[in-house]
């Protein structure tokens, strides 16, 4: 699990064992709303707060504590059906040059300025929005009364058209509204600010979803049984670690609270203990990859690299080189600062750059063993996709032009390089002729 942070007030959270649950969960749902579950991504927003939003693209934003504090996956659904519904509804288009223009990480964090804006933290992510895009803004802080009503009804279609029960759909709004009774609407439930949820509303999705065969559908135990696993490892990573443990004694025996607390015990400063309950989890399930994970990361993070060895080469086979689990991998590969261990370094982390366009961290690991590995041309160019990646238009065009310099031309990585300078040089253009 990691933080990618583009340094804004909102940071986006990555882990494999999470995005496999949502992109499953949510496959369904996607095709049952016409759209291709390779193109549609559901991005974890690290937010305590409940909320989940579309900001254009085909993209769902789903903030941690929407995790947290749901009862089941199946309430997820709900709330993702819904959002999809948005995003089918075309309700969201940031048009301007800046946003389409802007890939990867950099619409990433442009939207996490919105968010950071729409939930009142103000400053935060004003900086963020060119002049262009205050529009947009607007349109996506609200939408109207028969927007939010056909959206309802499209997130009914999709969750019946999937046979998925509704019961998490309606039962989520109903605890929306009651915690908008009891509190009003805080920060905690920036849900309610985005999609207020009114008794009319609950009223009108009710009828449909309890007519279709899929209501009474018993809830499906692996995705429930998945869920809870990320909602003990959220609680874990995210609560103040004396809380988490609070949350899950030491009394608590089970796989769920043995994960939560092993996610603590790492982040409170207590590695032995950490070491022991990922102990407890492996031994559980030897050959779960996500428990491999943690316990190679946990020895990675403790400065035992070569002892994070066997577990993250273990929990990259076994999950068919998840990019990120391979990017600890590699990573530990490059701690142990053995020379034996580079060129598996390269293997895996050129398999985690190809598959996971949005993980700079990669990158940066993949230039570090080129660099030791004495390719400083190469080193470069994973500075120049790095920087890319980030938006920083200036490095990635003087490190692209350094890798030209070194890389055989016209071979696929001289190629590449000459794509990024060009691009960055473009966009460096742009952005003098915007200043004037
Ligand atoms: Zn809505």
């Amino acid at each position: 699990m990691v933080l990618a942070q583009p340094a804004q007030a909102q940071s986006i959270l990555r882990d494999a064992e999470t995005e496999s649950l949502l992109h499953d969960m949510t496959a369904p749902l996607v095709t049952a709303a016409g759209l291709s579950p390779s193109d549609v991504r559901v991005v974890l927003v690290n937010d305590d707060s409940i909320n989940a939003f579309v900001a254009g693209g085909q993209i769902v934003y789903v903030h941690s504590g929407t995790l947290q504090a749901a009862k089941t996956a199946n309430e997820v659904q709900g709330v993702i059906a819904h959002e999809l519904g948005h995003i089918t509804g075309g309700h969201v288009t940031l048009a301007g040059r800046g946003y389409q223009e802007a890939t990867g990480i950099t619409i990433l964090s442009m939207v996490l300025g919105l968010a950071a804006m729409a939930a009142g933290a103000g400053e935060a992510g004003a900086g963020l929005l060119a002049a262009g895009q205050q529009a947009a803004v607007g349109k996506y802080l609200s939408f109207s009364r028969q927007q939010e009503a056909s959206t309802d009804a499209a997130g009914v279609k999709y969750l019946n058209g999937a046979g998925i029960s509704g019961k998490g759909y309606l039962n989520f709004f109903k605890t929306m509204q009651q915690l908008e009774y009891r509190y009003g609407i805080t920060r905690k439930v920036e849900y309610m600010l985005s999609h207020p949820v009114s008794s009319e509303r609950i009223a009108a999705i009710s009828e449909s979803l309890q007519a279709s065969p899929a209501w009474n559908k018993p809830l499906n135990q692996d995705w429930e049984e998945r869920f809870k696993r990320v909602q003990a490892k959220l609680d874990g990573y995210l609560l103040p670690p004396a809380q988490a443990l609070q949350k899950y004694p030491e009394s608590n025996q089970t796989i769920y609270a043995h994960y939560a607390r092993a996610y603590a015990y790492h982040r409170g400063g207590f590695p032995e203990k950490a070491d022991a309950e990922a102990d407890a989890l492996v031994q559980a399930k030897p050959t779960d990859p996500y428990f491999l994970e943690i316990k190679g990361q946990i020895l990675l993070e403790a400065g035992k690299p070569t002892e994070a060895l066997a577990p993250l080469r273990a929990a990259t086979e076994g999950s068919r080189t998840n990019p990120l689990i391979a990017t600890t991998f590699g990573h530990a590969l490059i701690a142990t600062e053995d020379k034996a261990n580079y060129d598996e370094a390269k293997k895996v982390l050129r398999i985690a750059v190809a598959r996971d366009d949005q993980n700079p961290f990669a990158w940066q690991q993949l230039g570090t063993v080129y660099d030791r590995m004495g390719d400083p041309a190469r080193a470069a160019l994973a500075t120049a996709e790095r920087a890319s990646m980030m938006g920083d238009a200036r490095t990635a065009a003087i490190s692209a032009g350094y890798a030209m310099g070194g890389i055989p031309q016209n071979t696929p990585d001289w190629i590449r390089a000459q794509d990024i300078s060009m691009t960055s040089q473009h966009a460096l253009e742009d952005g003098k002729k915007k200043r004037r």
